[in-house]
């Protein structure tokens, strides 16, 4: 047994016991596992534990890691999310190599990812940031701007929105972790009976210090990097 069984397995049962305390069902939330700065032996190990799921934030670390797996037989049906910033020049290593993308927050990038995704690709995942707690400097759509940026992703031939995603704040407690969550499941409810879309069913939102809240609120797909890899 490897030295990351236990956290992953942890990880796993905060999952199962707050969806229980809400009742919900545990295989309604999928695991994003957060693989950043981490190299491809612990992926390898997680991976060989069930995990399918994986995130990465910068791009051209993510890429080399993911054609080294992608050839692996442990890690060659993993799934990946680019759950980090995305400029204009990056976007080409995004549509080719990952499979799901969490940070859409304007269309020009939108409109990049589906003219460069490849025609031998399925169509790229995605999801839209929302800037929900409101901070000046961060990156997200607006709440009020959503519903029409979903709707010009929505066209877009090579991408399938499947949701939105949310990266608040640390708040000081439960009670104030729900409260932000909750925003965001309301904007997602909005979103979903506004457009009809049967693949919208995806609430990315929830980390390592607040998956109970977010699962509390609805989220669908936790984004856990600390709890099962150890501090980056
Ligand atoms: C790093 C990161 C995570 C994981 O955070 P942890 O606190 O380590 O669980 C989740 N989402 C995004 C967007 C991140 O950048």
């Amino acid at each position: 047994m490897g030295s990351l069984k236990q956290p992953w397995d942890a990880v796993r049962a905060r999952i199962t016991q707050a969806a229980q305390s809400c009742a919900r069902s545990p295989g309604d939330i999928r695991l994003l596992a957060v693989s950043k700065t981490f190299g491809i032996d612990a992926i390898r190990e997680v991976a060989g534990y069930g995990q399918r799921d994986f995130g990465e934030n910068y791009i051209q670390e993510a890429v080399e890691k993911i054609q080294l797996l992608r050839t692996d037989p442990v890690t060659q049906h993993c799934v990946w999310h680019c759950i980090g910033p995305i400029q204009s020049n990056k976007t080409r290593w995004v549509a080719e190599h990952f499979d799901w993308v969490h940070t859409i927050d304007r269309l020009k990038i939108a409109q990049r990812l589906s003219e460069q995704r490849p025609a031998d690709l399925p169509p790229l995942q995605v999801c839209l940031q929302v800037n929900i707690d409101g901070g000046a400097t961060k990156s997200g759509v607006s709440p009020k701007d959503t519903l029409a940026l979903a709707r010009a992703v929505a066209q877009l031939p090579r991408l399938v929105l499947r949701g939105l995603m949310t990266l608040p704040d640390p708040s000081p407690d439960f009670a104030s972790e729900l409260a932000v969550h909750q925003r965001a499941a309301a904007l997602f409810a909005n979103t979903a009976s506004a457009l009809q879309l049967p693949a919208f069913d995806t609430l990315s939102m929830g980390m390592t210090g607040d998956l109970e809240a977010a699962i509390h609120a609805g989220s669908t797909m936790v984004r856990v990097g600390t709890a099962i890899f150890g501090q980056r």
